[in-house]
């Protein structure tokens, strides 16, 4: 039965991780989620079913639309898997629990993020707010609505202290130093993981930034780097591996 479940689940990580791509470069640019349906983005045929499995009809048709050969971004296909993979894994890890339904909410921001941010600069108000209401909703039903509130304090702490941050920051580069998308994102991570896990979050997604921000400074002319998708891997791993956190707060 084990197996059974890791394999639906990771199927049905496939299968929202193509509705997730269409939330994360459809909303940005203004449009409808649900009308068209799933075309080419360059010569608008409408896709049959066989062209709409994940990850099967991207190998099936190489990559490529099947009618005026355009390419199909590479990333949808990770996306696919790699959404499977993480709900699959998450299932195997957690079995049916709290952690385990916060995490599949987790790994769908992390999706939508990544794409959103890295393609657009933006990480859109939607997903954070239906996450937000979800996970103190899973907070509340089980471990009690006070750890749900304190939750909410915590994410409020998060939020006050990411918007001094970027006021601070803004003030001293003279340049946005934090997007609005970043703050509201640290309401979730103090909701999610609470004091003072948060903040470790928080340091965790300066060092994942780090290298890239480096990186990308060197290298182009765009100063511009996208922050969400390392505050949103942090909060992932901090939350996957919360005993060997807890380990290193203890020695303090
Ligand atoms: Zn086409």
């Amino acid at each position: 039965m084990e197996v059974f479940y890791a394999i639906m689940f990771f199927i049905l990580g496939a299968v929202l991780a193509s509705f997730y791509c269409v939330i994360a470069t459809r909303l940005p640019e203004g449009k409808s989620i649900v009308k068209p349906g799933s075309h080419c983005t360059s010569c608008n045929h409408k896709l049959k079913w066989f062209e709409l499995i994940p990850i099967i009809s991207y190998i099936f048709l190489r990559g490529k639309c099947r009618y005026c050969h355009k390419k199909i971004p590479f990333y949808e296909f990770v996306c696919e898997i790699v959404t499977g993979t993480l709900f699959c894994i998450s299932y195997l890890y957690f079995g049916f629990s709290y952690n385990f339904y916060v995490s599949l909410i987790l790994i769908s921001l992390l999706m939508i993020i990544f794409i959103s941010d890295f393609q657009y600069m933006i990480i859109l108000d939607s997903p954070l707010v239906i996450s937000a209401i979800a996970i103190f909703l899973l907070k509340g039903f089980y471990l009690g609505w006070d750890i749900a509130f304190i939750s909410v304090r915590d994410g409020i702490f998060m939020f006050l202290l990411m918007l001094a941050i970027g006021y601070f920051g803004s003030k001293a580069f003279k340049r946005e130093a934090l997007g609005g998308g970043d703050i509201k994102l640290s309401f979730i991570i103090g909701l999610t993981l609470t004091f003072p896990y948060c903040l470790m979050a928080l340091i965790l997604s300066t060092f994942l930034a780090l290298p890239y921000a480096t990186f990308s400074l060197l290298s182009n002319s765009s100063h511009e780097v996208p922050y969400g998708p390392f505050l949103i891997s942090a909060l992932c791993i901090v939350f996957f591996y919360l005993d060997k956190f807890s380990y290193i707060i203890n020695l303090f």
